[in-house]
């Protein structure tokens, strides 16, 4: 059994039933992050864990026990919120050592177990400060240390860095990342930046409308999504409506122009109308090109942004965007020029619905 097991897990708050059985089985060290966009439940589903709000039914246990009726201080969790949360009259140590003296630990074991937080977050000398004369980065690793001092089964974080700018934002994933490999601790994340959660997950739970979309790698979730909801939300996305040539070798027609996918077609039959995906990234400009893709279409906006220059593809009804490298030497791309836009046999993600 894995180390947190979520079993058809419901909450209603009056008649509007924010998380609709949700299960979830986490390994013991596993970080695992719940993406979605805002209110989808992700929240809720992190307070249950921590017992702020009781679960309407289902079970939630930790290594084997259901700690679903238990009260918050007996499920030794450490959560660390999106805003800092510190308590702005006491010191960082005191911040830190707080659970540990709710707990009645001696003061020496106190002082050690501090010492080492602020080591592990990479603060030993800040001790003796208190919050306001913290930056917002140090602060929310001023509260991981809190959260990790009297040594939780479980941490959880929600949106733990959203309220920080964008620099720290980046090193602080990697630093909370580095601490929670060193420690080895079973860990939820709450975002809904699709980055982050990409970055910095062993596992991404995306999450709509009170169920699980999709639970994967970061690596399957953006390379194989399973649904147009996932495929959207996670990454940059070109949709296209195509017909089904022939459903057994994958060969599809967009506005009447040939290709073949090297995907399942999920239970489409031939004739059918499919809603298709292409990454970006996945394109390249160029001429004709055998053993792959190419459709031919006609550029109809160029922006320059520097490095990239974006351009749009119109084929007939569909259009694609995508980047092109900046070359001063070469002639930019030109509004009306023809273009032949190339992606391989893989590249084709087939999304669940059919277009209208
Ligand atoms: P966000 O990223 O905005 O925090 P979220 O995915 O975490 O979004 P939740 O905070 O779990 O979403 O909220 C899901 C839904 O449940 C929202 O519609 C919210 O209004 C509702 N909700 C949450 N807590 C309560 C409450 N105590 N009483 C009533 N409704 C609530």
């Amino acid at each position: 059994m894995a180390f947190l097991t979520i079993e058809k897990l419901v909450k209603t708050f009056g008649t509007q039933t924010t998380v609709k059985g949700v299960d979830l089985a986490v390994e013991r060290g596993e970080f695992v992050t719940l993406l979605g966009p805002s209110g989808c439940g992700k929240t809720t589903i992190l307070r249950m864990i921590a017992g702020f709000e009781s679960a309407t039914s289902g079970t939630i246990r930790i290594d084997g026990k259901d700690i679903t009726d238990l009260r918050p201080n007996q499920r030794h969790i450490g959560m660390v919120f999106q805003a800092y949360a510190l308590f702005p009259n006491m010191s960082v140590a005191d911040n830190i050592a707080f659970g540990l003296k709710v707990a009645k630990k001696s003061s020496a074991e106190i002082a050690a177990r501090v010492k080492e937080m602020l080591e592990l977050i990479k603060l030993p000398q800040l001790g003796d400060r208190y919050p306001y004369q913290l930056s917002g980065g140090q602060q929310q690793r001023v509260a991981l240390a809190r959260a990790l001092a009297v040594k939780p089964q479980i941490l959880l974080l929600d949106e733990p860095l959203s309220a920080l700018d964008a620099k720290i934002r980046i090193s602080l994933r990697e630093e909370i990342r580095a601490v929670q490999r060193a420690l080895g601790i079973t860990t939820i994340f709450v975002t809904h930046d699709q980055e982050e959660a990409l970055s910095m997950s062993d596992r991404i739970c995306v999450m709509n409308d009170g169920n699980i979309e999709q639970l994967g790698t970061p690596f399957e979730i953006y390379n194989y999504p399973k649904t147009r909801f996932v495929a959207s939300f996670v990454g940059t996305l070109n949709i296209l409506n195509g017909r089904v040539l022939d459903s057994t070798s994958g060969r599809l027609s967009i506005d009447d122009q040939e290709i073949v996918t090297a995907r399942e077609l999920g239970g489409a039959s031939t004739g059918d109308t499919l809603a298709l995906a292409l990454r970006p990234e996945a394109l390249s400009i160029g001429h004709a090109n055998g053993g792959s893709n190419n459709l031919t279409g006609t550029i109809d906006e160029v922006h320059f942004l520097g490095s990239v220059v974006r351009i749009r593809v119109r084929f007939k009804d569909n259009v694609v965007s995508l980047d092109t490298f900046n070359r001063p030497h070469a002639a930019p791309p030109e509004r009306g020029q023809p273009v032949t836009v190339n992606f391989t046999r893989e590249d084709i993600l087939v999304l669940d619905r059919p277009a209208i």
